[in-house]
């Protein structure tokens, strides 16, 4: 009986994590690494246990550091059932799919240099084929509902408040008569956010796997974010550039939107053309609107049986090539919200490369940037960028909002934590070191539990928990 860390261990991305209990073997979340190019080729290596030898996976939510593996583990021989809420399954469909069509591009441009110098081609590690076929194995399931996978493990998902769907999992495993209860938090949102409900609070547990992606950060008070948002607005409205936002299709992007729609009359948004530039966010979007029944009050209120246009009557979506192209060609008076989040792909690079050296301009920074990745270099004040082997000046400003996150803050993960009653040991994953290790002092001096930092490829014996330790 253990559990092994295979990924989004001292990293953010990756999440993968595999429990083993009597003859069942399971995964936690299949995940694909996000960061450099040569840190995102460690996706197409080989699993590091037999795919065909894992009985059900149980995912967290539908982002791709977590979801982004799966078709490829389907493709690699998985062949039990892929357990996720039913609204995470709908988005799944849309994003392992957008991730086939990207690895197929992506080859396509590797192989064009390969046959150049005379190498052997590749083929995209999985394609848009590949995810289609890889969701016949998805089963939706409803927050609440207690599952059964095997004699020897269940499990229940619960509302983490982080994007639509997205699930804090319990597991409970039996062996040889021991049970034990595992609590993966998932990515968790925090109190009083924007559409999503609070995190669902846990009360006992003998392991707690606990996200720390900003286990070392305060994000701004909901206050001073809208207060921030408002002040670059109207700096924009006084500059007269556009406004480009780099957003993850699915969470940020509809936060954006429900804002946009909140605060049109109190920022004077009628002075701007508001675009959506992502035919993934769209598809996302339209999820959104039909799970209605999973938002917090304020937004059901607001959104239920309303069309976005009727809330925000100067937004469009940009869907074709043709209409994102046309965007660039506007100098002045635009939001344009594009993908991807990072800015490592996606028409986003495009709007950077028309704007980012106009001293008019502004980028809004909303969530999350790995390391390695372009969205990065900006947060930390870049003077140049460089796209498709040009170099740009970085002229325009760049604000980073921590409070329009989707995660927990240190205070947030220490609170949500402090609901369990006896302190169970805690494992902190999802994190890059600096974050980790400063949210496990923080714990250790809170509480009296024990407190681990997961190891890429360790493992943790269930039957020993009273003397955590890796193996
Ligand atoms: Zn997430
Ligand atoms: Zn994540």
């Amino acid at each position: 009986m253990y559990i092994q860390f295979h990924g989004a261990a001292e990293q953010v991305t990756g999440s993968c994590y595999l429990i083993e209990a009597g003859k069942t073997r399971i995964l936690l979340d299949c995940g694909m690494v996000q960061g450099s190019r040569l840190e995102e080729l460690l996706n197409r290596e080989d699993f590091p246990f037999d795919p065909a030898s894992i009985d059900a996976v149980i995912l967290s939510h539908s982002h791709i550091d977590h979801s982004g593996r799966l078709p490829f583990l389907v493709k690699s021989g998985f062949s039990g059932k892929i357990y996720t809420q039913k609204a995470s399954r709908d988005l799944c469909r849309i994003m392992l799919k957008d991730a086939g069509y990207l690895n197929e591009r992506e080859a396509e441009w590797e192989n064009k240099k390969r046959q150049r110098k005379g190498l052997d081609l590749l083929t995209p590690y999985f394609t848009v084929k590949d995810a289609e076929y890889a969701m016949l194995q998805f089963k939706g399931t409803n927050y609440s509902e207690i599952k059964k996978i095997s004699p020897t493990i269940s499990f229940r998902l619960n509302d983490a408040g982080h994007i639509l769907g997205s699930s804090i999992v319990e597991v409970w495993i039996e062996e040889q008569g021991v049970k034990k209860k595992i609590v993966f938090s998932g990515d968790i949102g925090y109190p009083n956010r924007p559409i999503m409900h609070d995190p669902t609070i846990i009360k006992d547990a003998d392991l707690v796997l606990l996200e720390s992606t900003y286990g070392d950060r305060f994000h701004r008070s909901p206050e001073d974010t809208h207060q921030e948002l408002t002040d670059i607005i109207c700096q924009a409205n006084s500059d007269k550039g556009n406004i480009i936002i780099p957003a993850f299709a699915v969470g940020r992007t509809q936060r954006l939107l429900y804002d946009f729609s909140k605060y049109y009359d109190e920022w004077d948004l009628d002075r701007w053309k508001i675009s959506l530039d992502s035919p993934m966010a769209i598809s996302a979007t339209e999820v959104y609107s039909k799970y209605t029944d999973l938002y917090d009050d304020d937004a059901a209120e607001m959104w239920k049986n309303k069309s976005i246009k009727s809330l925000l009557p100067n937004f469009s979506f940009s869907k074709t090539a043709n209409q994102s192209m046309q965007l660039n060609k506007i100098p002045s008076g635009q939001i344009i919200i594009a993908g991807s989040g990072m800015c490592t792909g996606g028409r986003i690079k495009h709007h950077l490369k028309h704007n980012i050296w106009r001293k008019h301009c502004h980028i809004m920074i909303t969530g999350f940037q790995a390391r390695g990745t372009l969205g990065r270099q900006l947060v930390e004040g870049a003077g140049h960028i460089r796209l498709w082997g040009e170099t740009l000046k970085v002229n325009a400003k760049v604000h980073t909002l921590g409070g329009l996150s989707a995660h927990a803050d240190q205070t947030d993960l220490v609170n949500w934590y402090k609901n369990f009653s006896q302190n169970p040991p805690v494992v902190l994953v999802h994190g890059e070191p600096v974050a980790m290790q400063a949210l496990q002092t923080k714990l250790k001096n809170e509480t009296s539990s024990e407190v681990l930092i997961a190891k890429k490829s360790k493992k943790i014996d269930l039957l020993n928990l009273s003397n955590i330790n890796f193996i």
